[in-house]
Protein backbone atom coordinates (compact mmCIF):
# COMPACT_ATOMS: atom_id res chain seq x y z
CA UNK A 1 0.00 0.00 0.00
CA UNK A 2 1.22 3.40 -1.22
CA UNK A 3 0.30 6.27 1.18
CA UNK A 4 -1.60 9.47 -0.38
CA UNK A 5 0.67 12.40 -0.30
CA UNK A 6 0.05 15.81 0.87
CA UNK A 7 0.35 17.84 -2.45
CA UNK A 8 -2.23 20.04 -3.97
CA UNK A 9 -1.45 17.15 -6.89
CA UNK A 10 -3.55 14.14 -6.14
CA UNK A 11 -1.50 11.06 -7.21
CA UNK A 12 -2.24 9.79 -10.68
CA UNK A 13 -5.02 7.88 -11.32
CA UNK A 14 -5.32 4.67 -12.72
CA UNK A 15 -6.00 5.90 -16.18
CA UNK A 16 -3.35 8.50 -16.09
CA UNK A 17 -1.09 6.65 -14.74
CA UNK A 18 -1.72 4.66 -18.03
CA UNK A 19 -1.53 7.52 -20.19
CA UNK A 20 1.76 8.22 -18.80
CA UNK A 21 3.16 4.59 -19.17
CA UNK A 22 2.13 4.43 -22.88
CA UNK A 23 3.36 7.94 -24.12
CA UNK A 24 7.27 7.58 -22.29
CA UNK A 25 7.29 3.81 -23.83
CA UNK A 26 6.26 5.38 -27.01
CA UNK A 27 8.77 7.89 -27.02
CA UNK A 28 11.43 5.33 -25.66
CA UNK A 29 10.44 2.77 -28.89
CA UNK A 30 11.91 5.38 -31.27
CA UNK A 31 14.16 7.55 -29.36
CA UNK A 32 15.70 5.42 -27.08
CA UNK A 33 19.49 5.68 -26.42
CA UNK A 34 21.71 2.72 -27.70
CA UNK A 35 23.95 1.99 -24.65
CA UNK A 36 26.16 -1.25 -24.29
CA UNK A 37 24.88 -2.03 -20.92
CA UNK A 38 21.12 -2.24 -22.32
CA UNK A 39 19.14 -5.64 -22.80
CA UNK A 40 22.32 -7.74 -21.48
CA UNK A 41 21.98 -11.11 -19.50
CA UNK A 42 24.61 -10.49 -17.83
CA UNK A 43 24.17 -9.20 -14.05
CA UNK A 44 27.61 -8.78 -13.41
CA UNK A 45 28.31 -6.43 -16.60
CA UNK A 46 25.19 -4.51 -14.98
CA UNK A 47 27.20 -4.12 -11.77
CA UNK A 48 29.98 -2.91 -13.36
CA UNK A 49 28.43 -0.42 -15.38
CA UNK A 50 26.49 1.35 -12.51
CA UNK A 51 29.43 1.51 -10.49
CA UNK A 52 30.94 3.36 -13.41
CA UNK A 53 28.09 5.14 -14.13
CA UNK A 54 28.05 7.17 -10.79
CA UNK A 55 29.21 10.57 -11.20
CA UNK A 56 31.00 9.98 -14.71
CA UNK A 57 29.90 10.67 -17.73
CA UNK A 58 27.99 7.99 -20.51
CA UNK A 59 31.28 8.58 -22.82
CA UNK A 60 33.57 7.99 -20.45
CA UNK A 61 32.07 4.69 -19.26
CA UNK A 62 31.39 4.11 -23.04
CA UNK A 63 35.31 4.11 -23.34
CA UNK A 64 35.85 1.97 -20.11
CA UNK A 65 33.29 -0.34 -20.14
CA UNK A 66 34.76 -2.84 -23.01
CA UNK A 67 38.73 -2.59 -21.54
CA UNK A 68 37.03 -3.25 -17.90
CA UNK A 69 35.18 -6.68 -19.12
CA UNK A 70 38.42 -7.69 -21.03
CA UNK A 71 40.70 -7.63 -18.32
CA UNK A 72 38.25 -8.76 -15.72
CA UNK A 73 35.43 -11.01 -17.27
CA UNK A 74 33.86 -11.89 -14.63
CA UNK A 75 33.10 -12.06 -10.93
CA UNK A 76 35.81 -14.47 -9.96
CA UNK A 77 37.98 -12.80 -12.33
CA UNK A 78 37.61 -9.39 -10.33
CA UNK A 79 37.69 -10.86 -6.77
CA UNK A 80 40.92 -12.47 -7.25
CA UNK A 81 42.72 -9.19 -8.69
CA UNK A 82 44.76 -7.41 -6.46
CA UNK A 83 44.10 -4.03 -5.43
CA UNK A 84 46.83 -2.57 -7.21
CA UNK A 85 45.57 -4.06 -10.45
CA UNK A 86 42.32 -2.77 -10.12
CA UNK A 87 42.45 0.78 -9.43
CA UNK A 88 45.56 0.20 -12.48
CA UNK A 89 42.39 -0.56 -14.74
CA UNK A 90 40.59 2.24 -13.80
CA UNK A 91 42.81 4.69 -14.47
CA UNK A 92 40.95 7.80 -16.56
CA UNK A 93 37.57 7.14 -14.50
CA UNK A 94 37.80 9.24 -10.91
CA UNK A 95 36.72 8.86 -7.75
CA UNK A 96 38.82 5.56 -7.44
CA UNK A 97 36.74 4.51 -4.38
CA UNK A 98 34.40 3.59 -6.14
CA UNK A 99 36.91 0.69 -7.92
CA UNK A 100 37.80 -0.87 -4.27
CA UNK A 101 34.22 -0.75 -3.42
CA UNK A 102 33.44 -2.89 -6.51
CA UNK A 103 36.19 -5.18 -5.99
CA UNK A 104 35.39 -5.78 -2.85
CA UNK A 105 31.56 -6.25 -3.68
CA UNK A 106 33.08 -9.08 -5.80
CA UNK A 107 34.81 -10.62 -3.36
CA UNK A 108 31.97 -10.74 -1.12
CA UNK A 109 29.65 -12.26 -3.72
CA UNK A 110 32.15 -15.06 -4.05
CA UNK A 111 33.01 -15.59 -0.62
CA UNK A 112 28.96 -15.34 0.51
CA UNK A 113 27.17 -16.29 -2.57
CA UNK A 114 29.16 -18.81 -3.98
CA UNK A 115 30.04 -15.88 -7.09
CA UNK A 116 26.42 -15.63 -7.79
CA UNK A 117 25.05 -12.05 -7.87
CA UNK A 118 22.24 -12.07 -5.78
CA UNK A 119 18.92 -10.89 -7.18
CA UNK A 120 17.36 -9.87 -3.59
CA UNK A 121 17.54 -5.76 -3.54
CA UNK A 122 18.24 -6.15 0.56
CA UNK A 123 20.95 -8.64 0.01
CA UNK A 124 22.51 -6.30 -2.55
CA UNK A 125 22.17 -3.47 -0.37
CA UNK A 126 24.33 -5.05 1.73
CA UNK A 127 27.16 -5.01 -0.17
CA UNK A 128 29.57 -2.62 -0.67
CA UNK A 129 29.18 0.48 -2.65
CA UNK A 130 25.52 -0.76 -2.90
CA UNK A 131 22.79 2.02 -2.13
CA UNK A 132 19.05 1.83 -2.75
CA UNK A 133 19.47 3.05 -6.30
CA UNK A 134 22.43 0.49 -7.37
CA UNK A 135 20.59 -2.88 -5.72
CA UNK A 136 17.29 -1.96 -7.14
CA UNK A 137 19.29 -0.87 -11.20
CA UNK A 138 21.15 -4.45 -10.55
CA UNK A 139 18.50 -5.86 -9.81
CA UNK A 140 15.94 -4.62 -11.96
CA UNK A 141 18.23 -5.08 -14.90
CA UNK A 142 20.48 -7.56 -14.33
CA UNK A 143 17.92 -9.60 -12.76
CA UNK A 144 14.24 -8.46 -14.03
CA UNK A 145 13.00 -8.11 -10.68
CA UNK A 146 10.01 -4.97 -10.99
CA UNK A 147 11.52 -2.33 -9.00
CA UNK A 148 11.37 0.83 -8.92
CA UNK A 149 14.53 3.17 -9.77
CA UNK A 150 15.34 6.64 -8.74
CA UNK A 151 18.64 8.49 -9.74
CA UNK A 152 19.64 11.78 -10.43
CA UNK A 153 17.30 11.77 -13.98
CA UNK A 154 14.49 10.06 -12.42
CA UNK A 155 13.88 12.26 -9.99
CA UNK A 156 13.78 15.45 -12.01
CA UNK A 157 11.51 13.92 -14.54
CA UNK A 158 8.97 12.52 -12.06
CA UNK A 159 9.13 16.19 -9.90
CA UNK A 160 7.77 18.05 -12.50
CA UNK A 161 5.70 15.81 -14.35
CA UNK A 162 3.88 15.02 -10.93
CA UNK A 163 3.98 18.79 -9.31
CA UNK A 164 4.01 22.36 -10.32
CA UNK A 165 7.71 23.05 -9.83
CA UNK A 166 8.25 26.28 -11.26
CA UNK A 167 11.76 26.59 -10.96
CA UNK A 168 14.39 24.58 -12.70
CA UNK A 169 16.19 23.50 -9.67
CA UNK A 170 13.43 22.32 -7.21
CA UNK A 171 12.28 18.55 -6.79
CA UNK A 172 10.40 16.63 -4.50
CA UNK A 173 12.04 14.73 -1.55
CA UNK A 174 13.84 11.99 -2.82
CA UNK A 175 11.87 9.84 -0.06
CA UNK A 176 8.54 11.28 -2.08
CA UNK A 177 9.83 10.57 -5.55
CA UNK A 178 10.52 7.17 -4.54
CA UNK A 179 6.74 6.34 -3.59
CA UNK A 180 5.97 7.81 -7.41
CA UNK A 181 8.72 5.66 -8.95
CA UNK A 182 6.86 2.67 -7.15
CA UNK A 183 3.37 4.16 -7.74
CA UNK A 184 3.83 4.73 -11.88
CA UNK A 185 5.97 1.59 -12.06
CA UNK A 186 4.10 -0.63 -14.49
CA UNK A 187 3.34 -3.91 -14.17
CA UNK A 188 4.96 -5.58 -17.19
CA UNK A 189 7.43 -3.26 -18.98
CA UNK A 190 9.12 -1.97 -15.97
CA UNK A 191 12.91 -2.30 -17.10
CA UNK A 192 11.64 -0.29 -20.59
CA UNK A 193 10.14 2.33 -17.99
CA UNK A 194 13.15 2.37 -15.86
CA UNK A 195 15.66 2.87 -18.55
CA UNK A 196 13.20 5.58 -20.50
CA UNK A 197 12.71 7.76 -17.62
CA UNK A 198 16.60 8.12 -17.57
CA UNK A 199 16.71 8.59 -21.24
CA UNK A 200 14.30 11.36 -21.01
CA UNK A 201 15.42 12.68 -17.98
CA UNK A 202 19.07 13.06 -19.69
CA UNK A 203 18.11 14.39 -23.33
CA UNK A 204 14.35 16.28 -22.95
CA UNK A 205 13.78 16.94 -19.17
CA UNK A 206 17.16 19.00 -18.97
CA UNK A 207 18.64 20.02 -15.64
CA UNK A 208 18.86 23.79 -17.65
CA UNK A 209 16.21 24.53 -20.50
CA UNK A 210 14.31 21.37 -20.29
CA UNK A 211 12.99 20.53 -24.05
CA UNK A 212 9.44 20.59 -23.34
CA UNK A 213 8.66 21.24 -26.92
CA UNK A 214 9.79 17.46 -27.68
CA UNK A 215 8.44 16.26 -24.60
CA UNK A 216 6.20 13.26 -24.62
CA UNK A 217 4.60 13.94 -21.81
CA UNK A 218 3.94 17.50 -22.15
CA UNK A 219 -0.26 17.42 -22.20
CA UNK A 220 0.02 15.77 -19.17
CA UNK A 221 2.75 17.58 -16.74
CA UNK A 222 2.09 20.52 -14.76
CA UNK A 223 5.14 21.79 -15.14
CA UNK A 224 5.41 21.80 -18.99
CA UNK A 225 6.85 25.44 -20.62
CA UNK A 226 6.61 26.33 -16.78
CA UNK A 227 10.22 26.46 -15.21
CA UNK A 228 12.23 28.90 -15.21
CA UNK A 229 16.22 29.24 -14.40
CA UNK A 230 17.15 29.78 -10.59
CA UNK A 231 19.27 32.86 -10.58
CA UNK A 232 19.95 33.14 -7.16
CA UNK A 233 22.95 30.58 -6.41
CA UNK A 234 22.90 29.68 -2.78
CA UNK A 235 25.41 27.20 -1.02
CA UNK A 236 24.15 24.08 0.41
CA UNK A 237 23.57 24.28 4.52
CA UNK A 238 26.87 24.17 5.87
CA UNK A 239 29.41 24.82 3.08
CA UNK A 240 31.37 27.75 3.76
CA UNK A 241 34.13 29.38 1.55
CA UNK A 242 36.49 27.59 3.81
CA UNK A 243 35.12 24.61 3.32
CA UNK A 244 35.31 24.76 -0.67
CA UNK A 245 38.61 25.94 -0.63
CA UNK A 246 39.83 23.25 1.58
CA UNK A 247 37.66 20.25 0.88
CA UNK A 248 37.68 20.26 -2.93
CA UNK A 249 40.98 20.45 -3.44
CA UNK A 250 41.42 16.89 -1.34
CA UNK A 251 39.31 15.35 -3.55
CA UNK A 252 41.49 16.42 -6.67
CA UNK A 253 44.94 15.77 -4.87
CA UNK A 254 43.90 12.63 -3.56
CA UNK A 255 42.62 11.55 -7.36
CA UNK A 256 46.22 13.40 -8.39
CA UNK A 257 48.23 11.06 -6.41
CA UNK A 258 46.92 7.98 -7.05
CA UNK A 259 47.13 8.95 -10.77
CA UNK A 260 51.01 9.90 -10.37
CA UNK A 261 51.65 6.30 -8.96
CA UNK A 262 50.02 4.48 -11.83
CA UNK A 263 52.50 6.27 -13.87
CA UNK A 264 55.11 5.65 -11.77
CA UNK A 265 58.28 3.15 -11.74
CA UNK A 266 57.21 0.11 -10.06
CA UNK A 267 53.79 2.37 -8.82
CA UNK A 268 55.65 4.11 -5.89
CA UNK A 269 57.31 7.17 -5.47
CA UNK A 270 58.76 9.81 -2.53
CA UNK A 271 55.89 11.70 -0.45
CA UNK A 272 59.24 14.36 -1.29
CA UNK A 273 58.36 13.94 -5.16
CA UNK A 274 54.52 14.15 -4.78
CA UNK A 275 54.80 17.36 -2.64
CA UNK A 276 56.65 18.90 -5.67
CA UNK A 277 54.38 17.15 -8.14
CA UNK A 278 50.74 18.73 -5.80
CA UNK A 279 51.89 21.87 -4.72
CA UNK A 280 53.94 24.98 -5.98
CA UNK A 281 54.96 26.39 -2.71
CA UNK A 282 57.26 24.34 -0.29
CA UNK A 283 55.31 25.19 3.12
CA UNK A 284 54.37 23.62 6.62
CA UNK A 285 51.15 23.93 5.32
CA UNK A 286 51.69 21.91 2.29
CA UNK A 287 53.60 19.34 4.02
CA UNK A 288 50.72 18.92 6.44
CA UNK A 289 47.87 18.51 3.65
CA UNK A 290 50.14 16.69 1.68
CA UNK A 291 50.49 14.36 5.21
CA UNK A 292 46.86 14.53 5.30
CA UNK A 293 45.82 13.38 1.74
CA UNK A 294 48.69 10.17 1.86
CA UNK A 295 46.49 9.34 5.29
CA UNK A 296 43.12 9.16 4.03
CA UNK A 297 43.61 7.13 0.59
CA UNK A 298 46.13 4.84 3.29
CA UNK A 299 42.54 4.59 4.94
CA UNK A 300 40.96 4.07 2.00
CA UNK A 301 43.49 1.30 0.96
CA UNK A 302 44.68 3.06 -1.69
CA UNK A 303 48.04 3.64 -0.78
CA UNK A 304 50.88 2.25 1.46
CA UNK A 305 53.35 4.88 3.07
CA UNK A 306 56.65 2.96 4.59
CA UNK A 307 59.86 4.05 6.32
CA UNK A 308 62.37 2.35 5.84
CA UNK A 309 60.49 -0.60 4.84
CA UNK A 310 58.36 0.25 7.93
CA UNK A 311 54.93 1.19 8.50
CA UNK A 312 54.73 4.83 9.39
CA UNK A 313 51.55 6.85 11.40
CA UNK A 314 51.74 8.76 8.62
CA UNK A 315 49.26 11.76 9.71
CA UNK A 316 51.65 12.46 12.78
CA UNK A 317 54.88 11.89 11.25
CA UNK A 318 57.86 14.19 11.22
CA UNK A 319 60.39 12.62 9.51
CA UNK A 320 61.82 14.17 5.95
CA UNK A 321 59.05 13.71 3.27
CA UNK A 322 61.98 12.15 1.69
CA UNK A 323 62.20 9.25 3.38
CA UNK A 324 59.13 8.57 3.13
CA UNK A 325 58.08 5.59 0.08
CA UNK A 326 54.42 5.80 -1.56
CA UNK A 327 53.11 2.65 -3.13
CA UNK A 328 50.16 2.21 -4.92
CA UNK A 329 48.29 -0.61 -2.94
CA UNK A 330 49.38 -4.19 -4.09
S1 LIG B 1 6.96 18.65 -20.26
FE1 LIG B 1 8.87 19.65 -19.78
S2 LIG B 1 9.00 19.68 -17.56
FE2 LIG B 1 7.40 18.21 -18.11
S3 LIG B 1 8.46 16.24 -18.15
FE3 LIG B 1 8.49 17.06 -20.22
S4 LIG B 1 10.42 18.19 -20.40
FE4 LIG B 1 10.02 17.82 -18.24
Amino acid sequence: MIPARDSEYPDPDLSRRRVLRQRVLRWYARHRRVLPWRDVDNPYSIMVSEFMLQQTQVSRVLDHLPRWLERFPDLPALARASRRDVLLAWSGMGYNRRALQLHAAAQSIVAEFGGVLPSDPALLQQLPGFGRYTAHAVACFGHRRRLPLVEVNIRRVLSRLTTDMQSETRLLPEAETWRLAELLLPPRAFYDWNQALMDLGATICTARAPKCDRCPLQAECPSAHRLVPDTIRRSPAGVTAYNLVREVPRRIYRGRVVEFLRGAEGHCTSASRLHRVLFDIDGEEERARLLDILATLERDGMVRVTRRKKPVEVRNCVAPLAELRVCLTE
